[in-house]
């Protein structure tokens, strides 16, 4: 057996430093695994509602307690700054404490009808395998996990190869607190393997997919075959649009989170800035300082505004946008090697079909654009394939309502960069996915709504 082909080298991004070496499961793994959370799923799914509470609920507690060294292996892994680590664990902790607080209240209706009364139930699926990326690895595992065991199913969870530490961090503290055997497994090993195998195995009832958009479109079709239940987190290519009435120095503080939070490898990331022409010049001249003075260092730092980015590969494809078709007008500062840095780049397009603003970039270059007036701006920001989230920044209230309910896009925010957390729907329109993540919708991805109709005479 060859001992590089079946280990996954981890990677320090910001120093290129190997952290450790972990076996890479394959299919055979894939294959136990499933079986094994078949089995389990027997007794899970009749483990009281408040018994599966309170385990959640302990895994939510491990999750906080531990939340330094979590985060630390995560800035360590992706290469994020340590700050954002620790809101994101915040967040892992939050997402279980949410969803302990549904499994007592996955009720059904009561629909009287002729001659009767129907009954209707939300049932758990079985086993569900969940796929995941190498941006936010614990965040993205968690609003899995935590709805899906909440309501009864078993998991198994490939995380991305790149990423795979905090997973297997969680698999072990779910244990220690209490999830009885095989209920939730994480395989670390590549998609081509362990992903395609979940996808396709007949015994495996639902996919939950965060990924490329690309390799969701393979899931879909490779799920077809056994009319398998999917959810598709996938890219993005959103907008944030800054009218000139707007307060222009939030909105250019706001800014660079936006598009450059995680080095740009965020599906959120609102890497098309329209700035309505009035106002171009203001905006610009304020934002570019703000992406001039950005902290880009070590992770580890907890003044650190952004770190590297994964891989080598994943720069050069990055550097490929600031081609013939881009002019830069501003850029930050970056370390120099080792680490696969990048600095915060800010360009305008010169011409309209520049992949800078077509393609998702999934780095730290930001695009802006000119529009003039409310329908213009929609019409840019809805010029693309994606629809995953945005921003509108105005004083104007009914503009705000109006143009967000224009914008074909699942999750936006108004006079915010932000707009995902724990309480509340998440996810995309058309070619950014299937289904919502997070809040009480959740639920209905990871159950089976049955109908039982009770004849009463
Ligand atoms: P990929 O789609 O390449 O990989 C995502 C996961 O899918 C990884 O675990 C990967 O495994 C696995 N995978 C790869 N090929 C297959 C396959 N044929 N069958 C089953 N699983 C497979 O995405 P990245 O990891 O490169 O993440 C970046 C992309 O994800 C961006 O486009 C981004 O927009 C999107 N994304 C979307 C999010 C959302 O919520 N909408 C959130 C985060 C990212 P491995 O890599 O280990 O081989």
């Amino acid at each position: 057996m060859d001992p590089v082909a079946d280990s996954i080298e981890v990677i320090d991004p910001s120093t290129e430093q190997v952290i450790t070496r972990l076996p890479a499961a394959g299919v055979e793994h894939a294959d136990r695994a499933v079986a094994r959370a078949k089995a389990a799923f027997a007794t899970w799914r009749n483990v009281t509602a408040g018994d599966r509470a309170t385990i959640l609920r302990r895994v939510g507690v491990a999750v906080e307690e531990q939340a330094v060294s979590l985060a630390q292996l995560e800035s360590r892994n992706v290469g994020k700054p340590i700050s954002d680590a620790l809101g994101e664990v915040g967040m892992v902790a939050a997402t279980f404490a949410y969803y302990a607080g549904s499994p007592e209240r996955l009720t059904g209706k009561t629909i009287p009808v002729p001659g009767g009364v129907n009954v209707t139930f939300k049932e758990p699926m079985g086993v569900v395998g969940l796929i995941t990326p190498w941006n936010f690895p614990l965040a993205i595992a968690s609003w899995g996990v935590a709805p899906a065991l909440a309501a009864g199913n078993t998991v198994v969870l490939k995380p991305a190869q790149l990423t795979p530490l905090t997973a297997i961090e969680l698999e072990r503290i779910a244990l220690e607190a209490g999830l009885p055997e095989g209920v939730f497994q994480v395989l670390a090993g590549p998609g081509s393997l362990v992903g395609e195998r979940l996808v396709e195995h007949p015994d495996v009832a639902k996919i939950g997919f965060t990924g490329s958009t690309e390799v969701g479109k393979r899931i879909s079709i490779r799920a077809s075959e056994t009319i398998k239940r999917v959810t598709l987190e996938l890219g993005g290519k959103s907008a944030n649009i800054v009218f000139a009435d707007a307060d222009l120095e939030q909105a250019a503080a706001a800014a660079p989170g936006a598009v450059f939070g995680n080095a740009g490898q965020d599906c959120c990331a609102r890497s098309r800035i329209l700035v309505e022409r009035s106002a171009m010049d203001d905006f610009l001249g304020l934002f570019s300082a703000n992406v001039a003075a950005m902290k880009v260092g070590d992770p580890m730092d907890k003044a650190t505004e952004m770190g590297p980015l994964i891989t080598a590969e994943h720069r050069s494809k990055v550097a490929s946008f600031m081609d013939d078709d881009t002019t830069v007008v501003a850029r930050g500062t970056a370390p120099d090697g080792p680490g696969f840095w990048f600095a915060p780049t800010v360009v305008t397009p010169n011409s309209p079909g520049a992949r800078a603003v077509t393609e998702e970039i999934f780095g730290p270059i930001a695009c802006v654009l000119p529009f003039d007036g409310e329908e213009e701006a929609i019409s840019i920001a809805n010029d693309t394939v994606y629809g995953l989230s945005g921003s509108i920044w105005t004083e104007n209230g009914a503009r705000a309502l109006r143009v967000a309910r224009a914008l074909e896009a699942g999750t936006l925010s108004v006079n915010s960069n932000w707009s995902v957390r724990v309480a509340t729907p998440y996810g995309g329109f058309k070619q950014s996915g299937i289904g919502r993540a997070l809040g009480p919708d959740a639920l209905d991805y990871y159950t089976e709504l049955k109908n039982v109709y009770i004849a009463t005479g």
